[in-house]
C-alpha cells in the first residue's frame, strides 16, 4: 500500500479520486479538495488535457496567427502601405506556442496544488474493484472515483494509415505543409483547414459526403462552406480516401474515385473516441454504452454509484465547457458545498449549449437547428429570420466575406430556439445571446433591445421580417 493518509477514521487513502488531469477532472479535484476533501488525481500525460495541450488553446492560437494573413491584406484597403511581403515563421509560432502550453501546465498543477491534491503522475486503472485504483504499481483506495479520461482522435482502417496525422500532431508538424490535406467535415477538419490555409498552406478538404458540419444548421453548412471556398480552400465532396503512399518525398492520396492528390501532410479529424481501454472498467463492474463511452445516469453516475465519469469519456457533447458544469454537479453531490445551503447545481440544459467553430470566419451557434426546432415544435410552428450581408469592416478591407445571421423563434411561446451565426468573432457575440436564450428571451424581447451601432451583432436585434420559403 503506497503512503496514505488513512486512519481507522477513514476506511479508504482518499474521499477522491480523479482519473484524468483534463477540463473536468482538474475542475472536480481542486473543488472537491477545497471543500475538504481529500482528493488524488492521476495524469499520465500533460495537465490540462486535449483543451490545454493540443486542442482549444493552441487552436485558438493558431487562428489567431492565421487571422494575420487576412488582417494584411485588409489593411491595404484602409491605406496602411507594407513596407515588403509579410513573412510567416513557423517555428516562431510553434516555439511561442509551446511555452505558453507549459505555462499554463503550472497553472494548472498550482490549482490543484492550492487546496492540497495529491498529484499522481502515471496512468491508473482500477484493480479489481471500484475502490481501488494502481498507479505506477502503487495501490490506492478511494471512496469515490471521477473518470475523466477525455477521448482521442480516431482514424479509419485503410492502407497507408500510419501516414497520416491527427490533430494532436497538427501544432508541431515539420516542415510547414506547403499542401495539406484534411480528410473530415467536423469541427477539427473545418477548424485546420481554415487555420492552415491562412498560414499559407494549399488546402484540399475532403468530405464523405455532400456538406460540411452535419448536425448544424443546413443554411449555415452552406453558407460556411462558400464563405471557406473563397478563402481558397478546395473543398471536395462524396469523396474518400482509399490510400496512402508515400513517393519521391510526398504523399500520393488515393481517391475511391481513381483520383490521386500530393500533399506534405494528410490530417484525418475523422471523430473522436472515449478513452475507456486499459482501465480495469470491467471488472470494476463499470459499463459501458454503444460507442465505447462510460455509460452515466443524469447525474453523471455510472452503473457503480460510487463511480462518476464526466466529460468527453462519457458524453456526446465533447466541450470543455460542458465537462466543467458537469464537474461541478458530481462535486456539488459528493462534497456539498455549505453556502449552497443544501441546492446544489444542476446538470447544464444541453438544449442550449452555446458552441464555436474557429473556422474563418468563425462559426457560433445555440440552441435548436431549424431542422430540429421544426421536429421539436411542430413543421408549420417555427419562424425562421434570416440575414445575410457584407459588413461594414469589408467595405473597404476589399473581402468579399460576407455574414450570416438566423434566428428560429417557437410560434407557441414566442421563444427564441435557435441562433446561428457565421461571421467575425461569432464566438464572443453568441455567448451573450446564449444568457438571454438560457432565461427563455422571445422574439419580443430581441425586438425591444437596442442595438449597438455600427456594429454586426445588432443585427440579432433588428431582424423584423420572417424569411419566406
Ligand atoms: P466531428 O464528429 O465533429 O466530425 C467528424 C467528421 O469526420 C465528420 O465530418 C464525419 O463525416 C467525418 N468522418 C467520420 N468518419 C469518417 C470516415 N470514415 N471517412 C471520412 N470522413 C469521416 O469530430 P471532430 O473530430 O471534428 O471533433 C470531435 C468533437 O470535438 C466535436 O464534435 C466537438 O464537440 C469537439 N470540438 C470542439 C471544438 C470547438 O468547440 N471549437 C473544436 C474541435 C473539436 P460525416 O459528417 O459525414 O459523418
Amino acid at each position: 500500500m503506497a503512503d496514505t493518509t488513512s486512519s481507522s477514521k477513514h476506511p479508504h487513502d482518499f474521499d477522491l479520486f480523479v482519473i484524468g488531469g483534463g477540463s473536468g477532472g482538474v475542475r472536480a479535484a481542486r473543488m472537491a479538495a477545497a471543500r475538504g476533501a481529500r482528493v488524488a488525481l492521476a495524469e499520465s500525460g500533460a495537465l490540462g488535457g486535449t483543451c490545454v495541450n493540443v486542442g482549444c488553446i493552441p487552436k485558438k492560437l493558431y487562428s489567431y496567427a492565421a487571422g494575420y494573413a487576412e488582417a494584411f491584406e485588409e489593411a491595404q484597403g484602409y491605406g496602411w502601405k507594407l513596407p515588403a511581403a509579410p513573412q510567416f515563421d513557423w517555428q516562431h509560432l510553434k516555439t511561442q506556442r509551446a511555452k505558453e502550453i507549459a505555462r499554463l501546465n503550472a497553472v494548472y498543477l498550482n490549482l490543484l496544488d492550492g487546496p492540497g491534491v495529491r498529484v499522481l503522475q502515471g496512468r491508473a486503472r482500477f484493480a479489481g474493484d471500484a475502490h481501488t485504483l494502481e498507479v505506477n504499481g502503487e495501490r490506492y483506495t478511494a471512496q469515490q472515483v471521477i473518470v475523466a479520461t477525455g477521448g482521442r482522435p480516431y482514424t479509419p482502417e485503410f492502407p497507408g494509415r500510419e501516414l497520416a496525422t491527427v490533430s494532436d500532431a497538427m501544432f508541431d508538424l515539420e516542415p510547414f505543409p506547403k499542401r495539406l490535406v484534411v480528410v473530415g467535415g467536423g469541427y477539427i477538419a473545418c477548424e485546420f483547414a481554415s487555420i492552415f490555409k491562412g498560414l499559407g498552406s494549399q488546402v484540399t478538404q475532403l468530405l464523405r459526403r455532400a456538406h460540411v458540419l452535419t448536425g448544424f444548421d443546413e443554411d449555415l453548412r452552406h453558407f460556411i462552406a462558400d464563405e471557406m471556398g473563397k478563402t481558397g480552400i478546395d473543398i471536395r465532396c462524396n469523396v474518400q480516401v482509399s490510400s496512402i503512399h508515400r513517393k519521391d518525398g510526398e504523399l500520393v492520396v488515393m481517391l475511391d474515385r481513381g483520383q490521386e492528390l500530393r500533399a506534405d501532410a494528410v490530417l484525418f479529424a475523422t471523430g473522436r473516441v472515449p478513452n475507456t481501454e486499459d482501465l480495469g472498467l470491467a471488472e470494476a463492474g463499470i459499463e459501458l454504452d454503444e460507442r465505447g463511452g462510460i455509460r452515466v445516469d443524469e447525474r453523471y453516475r455510472s452503473s457503480v454509484p460510487t463511480v462518476h465519469a464526466l466529460g468527453d469519456v462519457s458524453t456526446r457533447i465533447q466541450l470543455t465547457p460542458v465537462a466543467l458544469a458537469e464537474a461541478m454537479v458530481v462535486v456539488d453531490e459528493l462534497f456539498p458545498d455549505p453556502k449552497r445551503r443544501g441546492n446544489p447545481r444542476q446538470p447544464p440544459d444541453y438544449d442550449f449549449v452555446p458552441t464555436a467553430v474557429f473556422t474563418h470566419p468563425n462559426i457560433a451557434t445555440c440552441g435548436y437547428t431549424e431542422a430540429q426546432a421544426r421536429k421539436r415544435f411542430g413543421e408549420d410552428k417555427v419562424t425562421v429570420y434570416c440575414t445575410e450581408f457584407k459588413t461594414l469592416r469589408h467595405t473597404l478591407s476589399g473581402r468579399s466575406e460576407r455574414t450570416f445571421m438566423k434566428l428560429l423563434v417557437d410560434d407557441a411561446t414566442d421563444r427564441v430556439v435557435g441562433l446561428h451565426m457565421v461571421g467575425a468573432d461569432a464566438g464572443e457575440i453568441v455567448q451573450g445571446f446564449a444568457v438571454a436564450m438560457q432565461a427563455g428571451a422571445t422574439k419580443a424581447h430581441f425586438d425591444r433591445t437596442v442595438g449597438i451601432h455600427p456594429t454586426s451583432a445588432e443585427e440579432f436585434v433588428t431582424m423584423r421580417e420572417p424569411s419566406v420559403g
